[in-house]
C-alpha cells in the first residue's frame, strides 16, 4: 500500500472515480489500479484500466507516452 507524502486523511477519504477510456469501466481510486498519460490526461480524460492497460503495451494511444499508475 503506497500512501501519497503529505497526505494525512484522517476522516476524509475522498473517493474519486474514473472512468476507463477504453472499456468505459468505472474505476474507484483506492479500490481500482488505474492508469493514465501524464501528457494528455487533463485534455482527453485518459484513464485506462488494468486490462487495457496491458492491451495498450502500457501506452497511451493517443500519444505513445508511457502511462503511469495513479495512486
Ligand atoms: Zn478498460
Ligand atoms: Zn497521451
Amino acid at each position: 500500500m503506497i500512501r501519497p507524502r503529505g497526505c494525512n486523511a484522517i476522516g476524509h477519504r475522498g473517493w474519486f472515480t474514473m472512468k476507463c477510456r477504453i472499456c468505459a469501466r468505472v474505476l474507484t481510486v483506492g479500490e481500482d489500479l488505474i492508469y493514465y498519460c501524464p501528457k494528455c490526461v487533463e485534455i482527453n480524460e485518459t484513464y485506462f484500466c488494468e486490462a487495457d492497460k496491458r492491451k495498450l503495451h502500457g501506452k497511451c494511444p493517443y500519444c505513445s507516452t508511457e502511462l503511469q499508475l495513479l495512486i
